[in-house]
């Protein structure tokens, strides 16, 4: 096949990929917040979740992310935005319950954290809303999941909401707009190498 084929053939491709790609977009025209769910064993939850908090914050739009689980050390993520004028930053801080290994003294801080996710969710002013590692606290029985799934549900209609975990409950699943799965092909920690300032955390 001469060059020009070549060129014509490819052409001809993209013009037809061209109208389907344009009948999906004129097809997608609903507006309203959507509920984004980021699970599974692989790494990339939290980080992709941190990356939408970027483009929202970009577009100076007004974000809440409440952090569960998480340690008393500070991530890069909350080094850099914890304290942006459009962000609000909450984290648990009590750290793993397998080290805290003190249920009561878990269910107390879980219960102070969701004050925080209570008032996000229903904020008109909170454009982009990220549970980061909620689903633990469902998990492990911590929290009411009917409170969730009701704030999730009667939330400002233009919010979007990112929820992370390695499991979700199938209730919110039945409610959440995007599911991605993050698979686990492969991590380097379990080679031995140490959790990387900058990738992990
Ligand atoms: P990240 O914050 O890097 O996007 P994540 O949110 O998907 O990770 P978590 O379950 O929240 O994953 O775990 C947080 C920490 O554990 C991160 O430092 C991450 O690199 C590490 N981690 C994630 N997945 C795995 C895995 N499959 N094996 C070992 N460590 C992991
Ligand atoms: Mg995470």
């Amino acid at each position: 096949m001469s060059k020009q084929d070549k060129e014509q053939r490819h052409k001809a491709r993209m013009q037809r990929k061209k109208e389907i790609v344009d009948k999906h977009i004129a097809g997608a025209d609903i507006e309203r917040g959507i509920i984004v769910v980021l699970k599974g064993n692989g790494k990339g939850k939290s980080s992709s979740a941190f990356g939408m908090v970027a483009r929202a914050l970009g577009h100076e739009q007004k974000v809440g992310v409440v952090q569960f689980i998480k340690g008393k050390w500070k991530t890069g993520e909350e080094r850099l935005l914890g304290d942006h004028e459009n962000i609000r930053f909450e984290t648990m801080g009590t750290g793993f319950t397998w080290n805290t290994q003190d249920r009561s003294a878990d269910i107390e801080a879980a219960e102070n954290t969701w004050v925080h996710v209570e008032q996000m969710l229903a904020d008109p002013q909170r454009d982009l809303v990220v549970l980061d590692e909620i689903t633990y606290m469902y998990q492990y029985g911590y929290l009411p999941l009917e409170k969730l799934v009701d704030a999730l549900k009667q939330r400002p209609s233009h919010q979007n909401v990112v929820i992370t975990g390695r499991t979700c409950p199938k209730e919110v699943e039945e409610i959440a707009d995007t599911i991605t799965e993050m698979g686990d092909i492969k991590h380097a920690f379990r080679a031995g190498v140490k959790a990387q300032r900058g990738v992990d955390w």
